[in-house]
């Protein structure tokens, strides 16, 4: 592939991690700033809307295709700076996740050492305020530069706005801001965050916890355990959202289901375990719709066998939360978006 050229029907389902889907009409890919006003420059010419593709570990692509241009970020710049008591990590949007986690173990700074092991793009996890392990993408966030792709206005969003939640964020809203760099504030002084259930146990196991390296590399031994990525099919992680309840929603269903993991939000509300639902309520773990099956060892994950088409994973997707909504009322939202398509 090179930069700068647009290339036209261009298969996206081996830049994504479920491995499905049609072809991209125009694709570019940028490696500069210079590289995505030119992008943003074509599709206005065309008239046709621009989609920025990460790593494409949260996407499900069509098997119709994206009528648009795909732009896949490759800004690959990083650099951490001096402030005081913490450090400023620098980065350009098509750095690797796990490159930046690394780069921030290294230095021994903390902050995003229990994000280890996810997949994706830095501008991937700004988006999708990537979560793991007790803590989140927001916590460290300081800022994103991005350009704006009907103004052509070139915006640093801070923190104040940046509108982060539960797996969303302003550019989750704003889908005209391609972020180009984003910058993560992180702490010198120690400030391991191991209270959740899985690195209890591993501490408990005798596994050092200390350092953000122990941290990064007890995360990414629990994920590895976790996740379908050996095995050779597609996966995009977790489909869905877990359901945020209102109170009294989830004492009226705690009343059916008494054993229901159940975490406390600082809004009042209550979170709970879709993958325990899926198992202990609706027994649909291995549960699949031609290709595209619920996995075995984690049912709120999706995976896609060979050869699996689009609307077999979407199809699936669609009954999973038919079933859910009939056993509990509760509508379940995906985390996994259709590419190419905002609404
Ligand atoms: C095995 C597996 C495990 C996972 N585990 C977790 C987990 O523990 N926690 C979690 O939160 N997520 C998890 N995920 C989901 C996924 O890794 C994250 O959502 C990731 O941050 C997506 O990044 P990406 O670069 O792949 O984004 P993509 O899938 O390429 O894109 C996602 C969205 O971001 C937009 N986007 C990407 N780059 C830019 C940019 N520069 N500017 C504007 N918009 C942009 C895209 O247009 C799209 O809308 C997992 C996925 C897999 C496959």
């Amino acid at each position: 592939m090179s930069v700068g050229q647009v290339l036209e029907n261009i298969p996206i389902a081996p830049l994504t991690t479920l491995g499905v889907g049609g072809t991209a009409r125009f694709f570019m890919e940028a490696q500069t700033d210079r590289d995505v006003e030119s992008a943003v420059a074509f599709a206005q010419q065309h008239a046709l809307p621009l989609f920025p593709l990460g790593e494409g570990s949260n996407i499900l692509v069509p098997d119709a295709g994206i009528k648009g241009v795909v732009l896949k970020m490759s800004l690959q710049d990083i650099r951490i700076e001096e402030d005081g008591d913490s450090v400023l990590l620098i980065a350009g949007t098509g750095v690797p996740w796990e490159r930046v986690v690394s780069e921030a173990a290294a230095r021994g700074v903390f902050g995003i050492e229990n994000l280890a092991g996810i997949p994706g793009s830095m501008g991937g996890a700004a988006v999708q305020n990537i979560g793991a392990y007790g803590a989140e993408f927001a916590d460290t966030f300081e800022y994103a530069d991005s350009i704006d792709s009907i103004t052509n206005a070139q915006r640093r969003v801070n923190r104040a706005d940046a509108s982060f939640a539960y797996r969303t964020s302003i550019f989750k809203k704003n889908r005209s801001l391609i972020i180009t760099r984003v910058a993560l504030r992180l702490a010198k002084q120690a400030i391991p965050n191991t209270a959740y259930a899985d690195l209890e146990s591993a501490r408990a196991e005798g596994v050092p916890l200390t350092l953000p390296t122990d941290i990064v590399r007890a995360v990414r031994s629990i994920r590895a355990r976790k996740f379908p990525r050996d095995v050779g099919e597609g996966t995009a992680g977790s489909f869905f959202k877990n359901p945020v309840l209102p109170q009294e929603k989830f004492y009226e269903l705690a009343k059916h289901f008494p054993d229901m993991p159940a975490f406390p939000q600082k809004e009042g509300t209550v979170k709970i375990s879709l993958a325990w639902l899926l198992d202990h309520v609706l027994s649909l773990k291995g549960f699949s719709i031609g290709r595209a099956r619920l996995y075995e060892k984690q049912p709120i994950v999706i995976v896609a066998s060979a050869g699996a088409r689009a609307a077999e994973v979407d199809a699936l997707a669609t009954e999973v939360a038919r079933k859910v909504f009939l056993a509990t009322g509760i509508h379940i939202e995906r985390e996994v978006e259709t590419f190419g398509s905002y609404e």
